[in-house]
């Protein structure tokens, strides 16, 4: 599906009439879904239940001054759980009121509810994710979480294990899809020895940071390192991140939510764009670099701003140069594979050659759907993205005995300039063919970089995370 198109026009948000919640991030990113707007009005609510039209919810997003947890956090462990009371711990120390099951008298309101799934041995033990889920959906209130931690299906000792394991994946993606009234659900895999590495991972997929991520699953392994401590509101601190593509769209919000979470950014655009990098940038308390990624010096540049010491490394530039193959040209293709593919092959070469890269460092790229699906017209673009997936997987065990990280993340529809300069048609295809029946905003791809950018995110490599709100092509 193509999700994801050049274009040069924007479609300037109109604030008037809008839905509070919607309004800051539409700011941010210059685009409106006027739908959602409607949908969720008074007069809209009436239309679209007369009609039986999709009805996206608005989606809570992250703000620092409200509650991460605003509602009570439902958690079933079971008895012999290597998880357990590390678990409840965890998310109280997240600042979560975690409820047990227990409590029948709890029948609307709740934030999430989590599931212990790493002790079921065979399938018919899978009754009790029935048992556990049946009876509660109903209670969720709205943009609530639901997370299911299991075991890697691949590392079972039974056979009955990894075949019960395995089938989690169906049941979490297909809950996912019923939901709604924006909530959502994921499936971790909690690899034996990393139940003490799950903090940052929860943080994540419980709260409203993950407010157009769902149906995904995430594997979480023991760390190389040991779990380092962090401040909890400010977890990059003393961390110096490079963006590239950081001008606008989706890189400027990359810049400034690693900024609120610590950061030290520098942000990296062509010299073209290096007015409203510079804005960007300078905006944070950060540092602009006009630079061409595709320059054959470009990493050893980045290297030598952050002086030497790259802490978080973001390959988020890209482009797109849309046409079939039989109408593509050369450059067409060359330009799309140099600039996505290319160049955050070379520079990360580069990092790893000049040692820029400590200890803890997380490199993370941005693929995108295209790269997983598959795209008419984007032959040269997904072609770009699926490499962008090869170079995290074959990085990955590279970089593991030194403590780097390596993931991808995999936007879908994403409301910026470009995919707001689409044709209505296709524009409104991509925005509801997914679980949540909207686009994302450029801060759910930062809020998820932000989160394999996190220090205790050290158990999550050579993964790629779709935030595309289970968009139903692909998956
Ligand atoms: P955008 O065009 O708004 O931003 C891309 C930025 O990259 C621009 O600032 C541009 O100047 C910069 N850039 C391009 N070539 C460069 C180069 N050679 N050197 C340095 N900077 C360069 O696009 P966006 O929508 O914000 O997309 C950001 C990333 O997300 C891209 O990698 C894109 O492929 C990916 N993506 C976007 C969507 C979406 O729906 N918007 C979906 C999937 C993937």
């Amino acid at each position: 599906m193509n999700t994801y198109s050049q274009g040069s026009t924007s479609t300037p948000a109109s604030s008037v009439g809008a839905h509070p919640a919607l309004r800051s991030h539409e700011r941010a990113s210059g685009v409106a879904d006027r739908y959602v707007h409607f949908a969720n009005s008074a007069l809209g609510r009436r239309v679209i239940s007369a009609f039986g039209l999709p009805q996206p919810a608005v989606l809570r997003r992250w703000q620092p001054h409200e509650p991460e947890f605003p509602g009570p956090v439902m958690v079933d462990t079971s008895p012999g759980s290597a998880l357990g009371d590390r678990l409840i711990g965890m998310l109280e120390g997240l600042g979560a009121n975690v409820v047990s099951p227990a409590r029948v008298d709890i029948v609307k309101g709740l934030h999430a509810l989590v599931f212990d799934a790493t002790t079921v041995q065979s399938s018919a033990e899978l009754k009790r994710f029935f048992d556990f889920f049946q009876p509660r959906v109903r209670s969720l209130a709205a943009c609530a979480r639901v997370v299911v931690l299991g075991r890697p299906p691949q590392q079972a000792a039974m056979t009955a294990q990894s075949i019960a394991q395995r089938a989690l994946e169906g049941a979490v993606r297909s809950l996912a899809k019923e939901l709604r009234q924006g909530a959502t659900a994921q499936l971790i895999y909690v690899t034996p020895g990393a139940e003490g590495a799950l903090e940052s991972t929860l943080r994540f997929f419980l709260t409203a940071r993950s407010a157009f991520v769902s149906g995904q699953v995430v594997r979480v392994d023991p760390p190389v390192d040991p779990v380092v401590t962090w401040d909890r509101s400010r977890p990059l601190t003393g961390r110096t991140a490079v963006v590239t593509g950081a001008s606008r769209g989706i890189g400027e919000a990359i810049v400034r939510v690693l900024a609120r979470e610590g950061a030290r950014v520098i942000g990296v655009d062509v010299p073209a764009a290096e007015v409203a990098l510079r804005r960007v940038c300078e905006s944070v308390g950060g540092l602009a670099l006009a630079l061409d990624v595709t320059a054959a010096d470009a990493g050893a540049r980045m290297a030598q701003a952050a002086d030497g010491c790259i802490d978080v490394m973001v390959h988020n530039a890209g482009i797109t140069r849309d046409k079939r193959l039989v109408n593509m040209r050369e450059d067409q293709w060359s330009s799309v594979m140099e600039v996505n593919l290319l160049a955050p092959e070379r520079v990360t070469e580069a990092l790893v050659a000049l040692k820029a890269l400590p200890r803890g460092a997380r490199v993370v790229c941005v693929s995108s759907m295209s790269g997983i699906a598959g795209n008419a017209g984007q032959v040269n673009y997904a072609a770009s993205k699926a490499g962008v997936i090869g170079l995290v997987q074959s990085y990955a065990p590279r970089l593991a005995p030194d403590g780097v990280t390596i993931n991808a993340i995999a936007p879908g529809f994403i409301e910026t300039q470009m995919t707001g300069a689409m044709p209505f048609a296709i524009r409104e295809a991509g925005r509801r063919l997914n679980s949540l029946g909207q686009g994302g905003q450029p801060v759910d791809v930062a809020e998820a970089i932000a989160w394999l950018a996190h220090p205790g995110s050290g158990g999550v490599t050579g993964q790629v995370v779709r935030v595309c709100g289970q968009n139903w092509l692909g998956a």
